[in-house]
C-alpha cells in the first residue's frame, strides 16, 4: 500500500491582539504567524479495509479519536466517501500544549498526506476549508511562510518573505491550556497593544530590529501571572543578546528573534544547561 511522510512545522506568533470576545464566544484575534522549523514527522500508509489507527513516539499526545490528526483522517475520508483506512504514526518533536499548534499542525499534514496518497486533487482552498472545521489553527498549518491571522485565526492573508529570522525557543517544563489562558484575559488590564501597522512596515523593509521591537501577545498578561517564570525566561533570552523575546500563543513557550545566527547559538548552548527543551531555529519556508 501506498506511504507518505509529511514534515508538519510548529508556528509561532510574532505578534498576537485581542480585539473583543465574540457573542459565539470565542476571541476576535489578530496575529501574524510563522512557521518554524521544528519539525514532527507525520507517516501515513492508507489500507484496502476501513478504520484509522493512530501511534506516537510520544507518551504525552491521545493515540485515539481524540487526536487531531484522526479526527483529520476521519474527516477528509468521510467528505470524500472513501471506504480506505489509514494508519498515521507521529513522530512528535514540537512540545505539547505550548502555544506552538503542534495538534493543529499534524491534522493539516494529515490532510495534506490523505489528499495526495488517494489522488483526490483537492486544492489548498478546499483543504483549508475542511482544515478549518478542525480549529482554528490548521488552515495556516495549510500555508507556507508567514500570514496575518484574522478572525478566530482562521481569516487569512499572506505575507511577503521577509529576512529569515534565527531563533532561540524555550518550552519551560509545564503546559497551558488555551481556553483557560483565553478565558483569563481582561482586555481592560492589557497595556500594550501590538501596532499592527508599524510591525508590517518593518516586515515589509526586512527591518529585523523593528520586527522584533514590534513584537507583543497581549495573552503574556495571563500567563505570566499563571507562571511567572516565562518572565524570567524572557529577561534570560535579552541578556543572552536577544533583539527581543515573546510568549508564543497562549504559552507557555518562550521564542526570541537574533540578529546573528553566532548570538543565537551562543545564548542556545547557555540555556541548553538550564532547560530541558531549548531549540536553535529558523523560520521554515
Ligand atoms: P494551540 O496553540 O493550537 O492552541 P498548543 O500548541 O498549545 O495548541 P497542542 O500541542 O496542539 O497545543 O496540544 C493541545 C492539546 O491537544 C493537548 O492536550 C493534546 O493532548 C491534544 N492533542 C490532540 N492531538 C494532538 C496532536 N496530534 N499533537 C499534539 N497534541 C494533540
Amino acid at each position: 500500500m501506498k506511504k507518505v511522510v509529511i514534515e508538519a512545522p510548529a508556528k509561532i506568533n510574532l505578534t498576537l491582539g485581542v480585539k473583543r470576545k465574540r457573542a459565539d464566544g470565542y476571541h476576535e484575534i489578530e496575529s501574524v504567524m510563522h512557521h518554524i522549523n521544528l519539525l514532527d514527522r507525520v507517516h501515513m500508509k492508507m489500507k484496502s479495509e476501513e478504520g484509522i489507527t493512530v501511534n506516537s513516539d510520544s507518551r504525552l499526545i491521545p493515540e485515539d479519536k481524540n487526536n487531531l490528526a484522526y479526527q483529520a483522517a476521519e474527516l477528509i475520508l468521510g467528505k470524500n466517501g472513501l471506504k480506505e483506512g489509514v494508519e498515521i504514526f507521529i513522530e512528535k518533536r514540537i512540545p505539547v500544549g505550548a502555544g506552538l499548534a503542534g495538534g493543529s499542525t499534524d491534522a493539516a499534514a494529515v490532510l495534506r498526506g490523505i489528499n495526495s496518497l488517494m489522488g483526490l486533487g483537492l486544492e489548498r482552498d478546499a483543504l483549508m476549508e475542511l482544515g478549518a472545521e478542525l480549529g482554528s489553527d490548521v488552515p495556516f498549518c495549510l500555508m507556507d511562510g508567514s500570514a496575518l491571522a484574522r478572525g478566530r485565526g482562521e481569516l487569512l492573508t499572506p505575507l511577503p518573505k521577509t529576512t529569515e529570522m534565527q531563533i532561540v525557543l524555550v518550552k519551560p517544563d509545564f503546559q497551558l491550556s488555551t481556553a483557560q489562558v483565553y478565558g483569563g484575559l481582561v482586555l481592560g488590564k492589557v497595556r500594550r497593544f501590538p501596532d499592527i501597522g508599524a510591525f508590517l512596515a518593518a516586515w515589509t523593509n526586512y527591518d529585523i530590529i523593528n520586527i522584533a521591537r514590534e513584537m507583543e501577545n497581549v495573552l503574556e498578561t495571563v500567563s505570566i501571572e499563571k507562571c511567572p517564570q516565562i518572565a524570567v525566561i524572557k529577561r534570560e533570552l535579552i541578556q543572552l543578546g536577544a533583539l527581543n523575546a515573546l510568549m508564543s500563543g497562549s504559552g507557555p513557550s518562550v521564542f526570541a528573534v537574533f540578529a546573528e545566527e553566532e548570538k543565537a547559538a551562543y545564548a542556545y548552548h547557555k540555556l541548553k544547561s538550564c532547560y530541558q527543551e531549548a531549540y536553535l531555529l529558523r523560520s521554515y519556508y
